[in-house]
């Protein structure tokens, strides 16, 4: 993947609110940090409750989210070396996942796109959808439209569960983005509902939608090349390489990988997202054929 270096990067599709975090180390920094073996049980215990990479529904203890300070990833973020950094390039992901949404969403949906930010956190965050911690791992809140990511959960990914890779970036970036979609379609509160109308489908319509989030990861990565912000090119190229590590870190955080990492055995019943190789198969199949139309997981026998 070679990032433009001429590129502008928005970082106004960004809360930065990592000054404001939790105030450093606490449960939050644990499953990051070198813990070793119980760093790696609270991890995956913490996985299996709440999902790679989750969408986050709690009900109650909401309210507003908190407000960062974009001062500093904005200077850094307007310098010739910008794509060097970490953060640069997260923002710069998330302009392109949002460029290309916004042409694709009208046209395949009928309404017109609504930007959601990013918001950057350490340890802890408040959102609309209540408190949430590292352990938690990236997640979109719909009740107030954002994606919350502690950038440190690369290390997590690289280290605990394998996917070193680059591209597991844009992967998660682009799936969580996946959700917000599905919030602006109505394919989440129609999930919602048939949820509550079959609890004994609830897993396996939870897994529908996490796969099509992943086909729509897909659907970007295809398309990612096309995206600009001010008419600068953000990505100037997307190698096989690149895809294989999506489809690497697919297959690291599937249900049945997740399951047997935590020493347990297998069961499909509590699947959540989706086992590695259906959430390598739905990637794949949103990376070729570069149509969100093709991100049907809730047709008739599209995920057995
Ligand atoms: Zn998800």
């Amino acid at each position: 993947m070679e990032l433009n270096e001429n590129a502008r990067i928005d970082t106004s599709q960004i809360d930065d609110q990592r000054s404001a975090g939790g105030g450093g180390g606490g449960i939050g920094g644990l499953p990051i940090g070198g813990g070793g073996l119980t760093g790696i049980i609270v991890t995956v215990l913490i996985a299996l409750v709440g999902g790679y990479f989750g969408i986050n529904n709690l009900s109650g203890g909401g309210g507003e989210p908190q407000a960062g300070d974009n001062t500093k990833l904005r200077q850094e973020c307007s310098q010739s070396d910008a794509i060097k950094q970490l953060d640069c390039r997260n923002a710069l992901f998330v302009n392109s996942i949002q460029d290309y949404w916004a042409d694709a969403f009208p046209q395949n949906f009928g309404d017109p796109y609504k930007p959601s930010k990013t918001v950057f956190f350490s340890n802890r965050v408040r959102t609309g959808c209540g408190a949430a911690d590292s352990g938690t791992g990236p997640f979109y809140c719909p009740a107030d439209d954002r994606v919350y990511i502690d950038l440190t959960f690369y290390r997590l990914l690289a280290d605990q569960l394998g996917a070193p890779g680059e591209f597991a970036q844009p992967y998660v970036l682009a799936h969580e983005y996946g959700h917000h979609i599905q919030d602006l379609a109505g394919t989440e509160a129609a999930m919602r509902r048939e949820q509550e109308r079959n609890p004994s489908d609830a897993n396996k319509l939870s897994v529908k939608l996490e796969l099509q989030a992943d086909c729509y990861a897909g659907v970007w990565a295809k398309n990612a090349t096309g995206t600009d912000a001010g008419g600068v090119k953000l990505i100037k190229s997307i190698t096989d390489q690149d895809i294989q590590e999506g489809l690497d870190t697919a297959s690291k955080i599937g249900d049945d990988t997740l399951q047997q990492r935590s020493g347990g055995s297998v069961n499909p019943a509590e699947f959540t997202h989706g086992t590695s190789a259906q959430r390598q198969q739905w990637f794949r199949q949103g990376y070729e054929s570069g149509s969100p139309k093709d991100c049907d997981t809730f047709a008739a026998g599209a995920v057995s």
